[in-house]
């Protein structure tokens, strides 16, 4: 997660929520996503310490993810990019790509960020500032989604492509020029082939204490998206966790992608303990994400791909 930008909470009524869906639940005959297996993913990222890139942590994460890709995905790629941050830091990274149904015309994107913050700039005692941050929800959270959902989607093949997207150096900064180091990366090489028609990211999504107002920039600028995303969750009856408000604006991962002309709308829990108060801090910890919250979430992701995006 990136930058808190301004507080905008707007009342907005999503055409979805006029009236209600006579065709609830979810589509007949899909896989379920399994929350407790994802949680097991995100213990898993945090057992390999901060993922900062450079790290021995970053450099394990590294090679599990890639393995669990390559055997799932039908077509599986790592791509290597450098950046020299505003400080004179050299850094190597690496986003992971993964493609499933490759030969489909129509395809979705789906993203994460798998690194974590090397400093805990948010904390209030200035003690533990230094520390980086754990990154059980903010870095492993969405990761564990995308990798419970490969496996998914190689046992269960989607109607449509859908493209997984791990990206690094999200969280770097301390600025925002050293951040979203690997979204930038990605949406810089977007061509016209093979373009995704949307993409939905997944950040901070773990939260055991979960909400998910409509993401203000996803709002203005990817509401097509936005609408295809609550629709879902009000119809698998989450609507009480996916209000349809608009909530703050969120600089995210998704901003290089709208540049780039590819609606992208982020589903960020921008709400993490009292007041944000885990949120860049040595306290964004596995206690506390849970099972139901990752499930949740990916029940969402997976009913948007199974029904066809
Ligand atoms: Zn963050």
């Amino acid at each position: 997660m990136a930058t808190r930008y301004c507080l905008l909470f707007v009342l907005a009524a999503l055409a979805a929520c006029g009236e209600p869906d006579p065709r609830l639940g979810p589509t007949p005959g899909r896989p379920a996503f399994d929350g407790e297996a994802a949680l097991n993913l995100v213990r898993k990222q945090v057992g390999f310490g901060p993922r900062v890139p450079g790290t021995d942590g970053h450099a394990e994460q590294l090679l599990w993810m890639r393995a669990r890709l390559d055997s799932l995905a039908p077509i599986s790629e790592v791509d290597t990019f450098f950046h020299k941050t505003a400080a004179g830091d050299s850094l190597t990274l690496y986003n992971l790509r993964a493609e499933f149904l490759p030969d489909a015309t129509r395809r979705i994107l789906l993203l994460a960020h798998w690194d974590t913050r090397p400093r805990s700039d948010e904390a209030l005692d200035p003690a533990v500032q230094d520390q980086p941050v754990p990154g059980a929800n903010d870095g492993a959270s969405g990761t564990a989604v995308l990798l419970e959902l490969a496996e998914m989607l190689f046992s269960y093949p989607p109607p449509l492509g859908v493209d997984l997207l791990l990206v690094d150096g999200e969280d770097y900064g301390p600025e925002v020029e050293d951040m979203l180091l690997g979204a930038r990366h990605y949406a810089s090489s977007l061509g016209e082939e093979d373009r995704p028609v949307y993409g939905v990211l997944l950040d901070m999504v773990g939260d055991s204490d979960p909400l998910f107002p409509v993401e203000g920039i996803s709002a203005q600028l990817a509401n097509i998206v936005v609408q295809k995303v609550w629709r879902v969750a009000e119809r698998l009856g989450y609507g009480e966790f996916f209000p349809s408000v608009v909530g703050e604006r969120v600089i995210d991962d998704h901003v290089p992608l709208l540049d780039a002309g590819l609606p992208t709308a982020n589903v960020v829990d921008f709400n993490y303990g009292p007041g944000n108060r885990y949120w860049h801090t040595p306290e964004d910890t596995l206690d506390r994400v849970s099972a139901e919250t990752l499930e949740m979430v990916g029940e969402v992701i997976a009913e948007l791909v199974y029904s066809g995006g």
